[in-house]
C-alpha cells in the first residue's frame, strides 16, 4: 500500500486504508453536503463507520454556524452527529481566544452572531456583532469611540461588513497589544453551477491590509483545527485519515500534521490540480497532494456494507 500518492482508492485499497486508521475527520462543504443538500450517500458512510468503530469528526473553516447549529443542520440531512464531533471556526476561534491566547478582556467583531454565541460559551464578551451602529457622511473616521476594554479584533464571515467596520478593526490593532485573529482565509466559496461568492479571506485581507499586521488564523490549514480535536479525543495522527475536496486548505492540513489524506472530487480541487503539485517538482507544493482520491465519498460504501 505504501508507494505513490494520489492513488485512485477503489476495490480491496478501500479496505486495506480502513484497516489503517480509528479515526476520520471529514471537511463539510464539498465533501458531506454541498450547501444544504447531502452528498447522496453521504449519511449511510457516516453511519457505517461509526457502526464499524470508527471515530468521526467535522471540520468546517465556515464560522457562520455555532455546533449546535450544525448538528441541527447534519440532523435536517439524516447524519447520527452530535455537536461535541462538529468543530467549526467559530467553536474553534474562541477556543483559540481561551487556550491559547489566554485572552484577558472584550473582543471587536467583525463576524456572524455565531461566532458571537460560541465566544460567549466560553466567556469572552465582544463589541461589534450586527450592522454598525454609526453610518452617514458626517463622520470622524479617525476618532470613532472605541471600547477600552477590547484586547483582540477577530475577523470571521461578516453579511455586514463595511468602511466602518474595517476603520474600527484598524484603530484598535493600532495598539501592537491588541490581538489579531482570524477564522479561515478561503478566499471565495463556490455555489452550484461555477458560481462563487467572496469568502472570509477578502475581509481578513482588508483587516490585513488596513492595519499592516498579519492575522494569526485558526481553519485548516492551520494545525490549530486538528489541535482542537486532538485536545478532546485521544487521536493516534498516525492512525487519522483527513478527507477534503480542497487541496490548499483540508489536504494541506492532513499533511501538516502527519495524517493520511483522501480528496474527494464533489467539491473545489481536481486530480489535474493534485497531480500537477505532484509534478511540479516543487517541494512546498507536496503537502497539497493528497494520499489517495475518490469520486465521492460514497465510494466509501461498498468495504463497509460488505
Ligand atoms: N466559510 C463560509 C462562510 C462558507 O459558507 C463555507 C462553505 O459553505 C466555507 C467557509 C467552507 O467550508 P468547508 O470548510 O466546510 O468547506
Ligand atoms: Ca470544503
Amino acid at each position: 500500500m505504501a508507494g505513490s500518492k494520489c492513488t485512485r482508492l477503489s476495490g480491496a485499497l478501500v479496505q486495506q486504508l480502513l484497516d489503517t486508521v480509528d479515526s476520520i475527520l471529514f471537511d463539510c462543504d464539498g465533501v458531506i453536503w454541498r450547501g444544504d443538500q447531502a452528498i447522496p450517500g453521504a449519511p449511510e458512510v457516516i453511519s457505517l463507520l461509526k457502526k464499524h468503530g470508527k471515530k468521526v469528526f467535522f471540520v468546517t473553516n465556515n464560522s457562520t454556524k455555532t455546533r449546535k447549529m450544525y448538528a441541527d443542520k447534519m440532523a435536517r440531512m439524516g447524519f447520527g452527529v452530535t455537536e461535541h464531533e462538529v468543530f467549526g471556526t467559530a467553536y474553534c476561534s474562541a477556543m483559540y481566544l481561551k487556550t491559547v491566547c489566554k485572552l484577558e478582556g472584550k473582543v471587536y467583531l467583525v463576524g456572524s452572531n455565531a461566532l458571537k454565541q460560541e465566544l460567549e460559551a466560553v466567556g469572552i464578551q465582544q463589541t461589534g456583532v450586527g450592522p454598525d451602529p454609526i453610518s452617514g457622511v458626517q463622520v470622524d473616521w479617525a476618532n470613532v469611540p472605541l471600547d477600552p476594554e477590547v484586547k483582540a479584533v477577530v475577523v470571521g464571515f461578516d453579511e455586514h461588513f463595511t468602511y466602518m467596520k474595517l476603520n474600527r478593526a484598524m484603530q484598535y490593532l493600532t495598539d501592537p497589544a491588541c490581538l489579531f485573529v482570524g477564522t479561515n482565509t478561503d478566499t471565495r466559496l463556490p455555489l452550484e453551477e461555477g458560481k462563487a461568492v467572496p469568502g472570509t479571506g477578502c475581509l481578513l485581507r482588508a483587516v490585513e491590509t488596513a492595519a499592516q499586521r498579519q492575522a494569526q488564523t485558526v481553519g485548516k490549514p492551520n494545525h490549530f483545527m486538528f489541535d482542537c480535536v486532538a485536545s478532546q479525543f485521544s487521536l493516534d495522527r498516525s492512525r487519522c485519515l483527513m478527507v477534503g475536496d480542497r487541496l490548499d486548505t483540508d489536504i494541506m492540513l492532513g499533511s501538516n500534521c502527519g495524517l493520511k489524506t483522501l480528496l474527494t472530487l464533489t467539491g473545489v480541487s481536481t486530480v489535474a490540480e493534485a497531480e500537477a503539485n505532484q509534478n511540479s517538482g516543487c517541494a512546498e507544493r507536496q503537502c497539497m497532494v493528497p494520499d489517495y482520491y475518490v469520486e465521492s465519498i460514497a465510494d466509501l460504501l461498498p468495504a463497509l456494507q460488505g
